[in-house]
């Protein structure tokens, strides 16, 4: 935070800002911490600390790694199940032992949670632990919806009876930290104004959406009420005929929680392919001559181009195609196949360039009409520059 009791006019102040950023997911939590100055970076910067809980290892212990921008490590078992318990633990090696990059907890200015409606009970814990261990130091919520909050009204109401409406059953999108550091760094590798550049963001992780982003707005999205909508996913299985649900309650009188695992934890490439919902291991599975795994391929770059098309459609044009996420930062082939129907509008990839899947750098031919971009996604680094900007206002 700015230096409050710097003796000299604020302007000459060396001011410097310590925001930690804490991204809470089902299986683990995560954390980095950054030291700003009264200016931001180009580039964003490496965290001097980041850590890991990862609860899968061991029912009722929590694995915690802790690495330094100084080269530190550090491992342990947690032997605790509670995210409170773990959180604080995980802050100690802030301050202490060799991953020490601060002298006390009280030199935290700030503190960013990522926010995700399905997540909204454990990032609620995280606000609690940490209001217990900093005491009244300023929290942010940095939603992960935001970013698609000023769709258009065609693009967030479904068709259903219109009370749904009224009852908040409407697109909100996911994945908004990302596509809005992509949209933004995009604007920043082509060196243009991401006020007159029409986006397209890819973000092909385990989950997966696309962005329609225009004058730096996101126009429209593929993940809806749930981010169980839109393209095929790792293990889930993206929009579906909901006639299928009825089929399935009609039939099978499943419940919603059998629905639940299904539709989200059993379809998309794992479901087809019967072998992953890893794309790495789909891949081997192909080449290895599997043919359910081919079909599960087919069908994820099927629904990756039809949804393309729709934001395009939705933009009226396009400027850059950005992949981002662990398939589109690193598989070569889905970038390509996906690519490979869009030479009508006069895209064309870089085959060598695409190959090599460079970071951040633009991997269409010189004459592509549209640049495709390959991002790596930073979420951690826009919530903290959420709270830098918030802190300013
Ligand atoms: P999340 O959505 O959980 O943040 P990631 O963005 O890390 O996930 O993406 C995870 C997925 O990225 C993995 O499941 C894997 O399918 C894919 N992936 C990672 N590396 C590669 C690679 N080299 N080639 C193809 N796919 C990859």
């Amino acid at each position: 935070m700015p230096n409050a009791q710097c003796p000299m006019p604020n302007a000459q102040c060396p001011i410097t800002m310590k925001i930690l950023v804490l991204n809470a997911g089902s299986s683990s939590q995560k954390s980095c911490f950054y030291e700003l100055n009264d200016t931001l970076p180009d580039r964003p910067p490496q965290p001097l600390w980041e850590a890991k809980i990862d609860w899968t290892h061991r029912e009722g212990a929590g694995e915690l790694q802790v690495t330094t921008a100084a080269g530190h490590r550090f491992e342990e078992e947690i032997a605790s199940d509670s995210r409170a318990g773990a959180i604080a633990r995980m802050l100690e090696t802030l301050w202490q032992g060799e991953t020490q990059v601060i002298n006390s907890l009280n030199e935290i200015d700030i503190v960013g949670h990522r926010v995700a409606p399905i997540h909204n009970p454990i990032n609620l814990e995280g606000i609690e632990a940490i209001e217990k261990i900093l005491g009244n130091v300023p929290q942010v919520a940095v939603f992960d919806t935001a970013f698609h909050s000023q769709l258009p009204p065609a693009a967030f109401v479904y068709p259903g009876p219109y009370e749904w409406l009224e009852e908040g059953i409407r697109r909100y999108g996911f994945h908004g930290i990302s596509h809005q550091y992509c949209a933004r760094r995009a604007a920043e590798i082509l060196n243009r104004d991401s006020a007159d550049l029409r986006l397209i963001s890819c973000h092909l992780g385990n989950g997966c959406s696309l962005a329609a982003v225009r004058d730096g707005l996101s126009v429209d999205t593929t993940m809806g009420f749930t981010p169980l909508d839109g393209l095929m996913m790792g293990s889930r299985s993206g929009a579906i005929d909901p006639g299928i649900i009825i089929h399935l309650l009609r039939r099978s009188h499943f419940t919603a929680e059998e629905l639940d695992n299904i539709l989200n934890r059993n379809s998309g490439l794992k479901g087809i392919s019967g072998v992953s919902s890893d794309m790495r291991l789909v891949a081997e599975a192909i080449a290895n001559g599997n043919s359910r795994a081919q079909l599960a391929l087919d069908i994820y770059i099927h629904r990756l181009r039809a949804g393309i098309g729709a934001m395009l459609a939705s933009l009226g044009g396009l400027d850059a195609l950005i992949f981002t996420a662990g398939v589109g930062e690193n598989s070569a082939a889905v970038r390509a196949a996906v690519c490979e129907v869009f030479g009508f509008i006069g895209l064309r990839l870089d085959g060598e360039k695409n190959l090599n899947s460079p970071i951040d750098d633009d991997v269409a031919a010189v004459d592509s009409a549209v640049r495709v971009l390959v991002i790596h996604t930073q979420e951690d680094w826009e919530i903290a520059r959420e709270c830098w900007d918030i802190s300013r206002r």
